[in-house]
């Protein structure tokens, strides 16, 4: 067997973080007052966090930075008195945390594979909000332990996040781990970075980075098929 241990990025890799995202701005919006959510609004919000994501993973913002851009903007832009640091922002995290719709096939494959190797969350997010929705979505009886960006006190794709994961799990034997994710800059990126094998989910080959990952795969149900594992 080539890997024992598969670190699996947890939103839109295992996790819908889209349907928990929708899910928790509206809930959001409505509480503060906007009569009804749109489309337009959920899509205008999900572009401002994922460029305040971007610039995290970039390191040009820190993560107090980006937890308290996400909402001045979006109240101004909607007519909504922005109620002062923190109200919002903790509502938000509640609503995120209640979360948990799996991707497909996500717990079917985490199951099997749990059978043979070890496996275990890598997540840039929020202590509170990731290990709710890793419990709630019932991955958690397959999982070894999970290394959320909070608690490591690092993202990805810094190399000090792996370093810290490694760690605690107890083995450093690089070519024994892979990572399997959905996002270029922080996955395939971090693990290019730290030194490990790396597994795209994508339907399309990435294009236009200078670095690439060892596998791509279109859907999880591939990781099942033997040929990389
Ligand atoms: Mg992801």
């Amino acid at each position: 067997m080539k890997y024992s241990y598969l670190l699996f990025d947890c939103d839109r890799t295992l996790l819908d973080f889209n349907s928990a995202m929708k899910g928790a701005i509206t809930k959001l919006l409505l509480k503060y007052g906007v009569p009804e959510v749109t489309d337009e609004m959920v899509s205008f919000y999900d572009a401002w966090n994922n460029s305040l994501w971007d610039q995290l993973e970039a390191g040009l913002i820190t993560k107090e930075e980006l937890v308290y851009a996400r909402f001045p903007v979006v109240c101004s832009r909607y007519g909504i008195t922005y109620p002062g640091k923190g109200k919002m922002e903790s509502d938000y995290i509640l609503f995120l945390s209640e979360g948990h719709e799996p991707m497909p096939d996500a717990l079917d494959v985490v199951k099997k594979l749990s059978e043979k190797y070890k496996l275990f969350i890598v997540s840039n997010g929020f202590i509170e909000v990731q290990e709710r929705r890793v419990t709630e979505s019932g991955l958690r009886p397959y999982l070894c332990g999970s290394f959320i960006s909070e608690e490591i006190g690092f993202s990805k794709p810094d190399p000090r996040f792996f370093e810290e994961s490694l760690k605690q799990i107890g083995d450093f034997d690089k070519s024994k781990y892979l990572i399997i994710g959905d996002s270029m800059s922080a996955d395939i990126q971090g693990g290019v970075n730290f030194g490990i094998d790396t597994c795209l989910i994508s339907k399309k080959k990435p294009e236009g980075y200078d670095y690439e990952p060892t596998y791509v795969v279109g859907e999880l149900t591939e990781l099942l098929k033997g040929e990389i594992l």
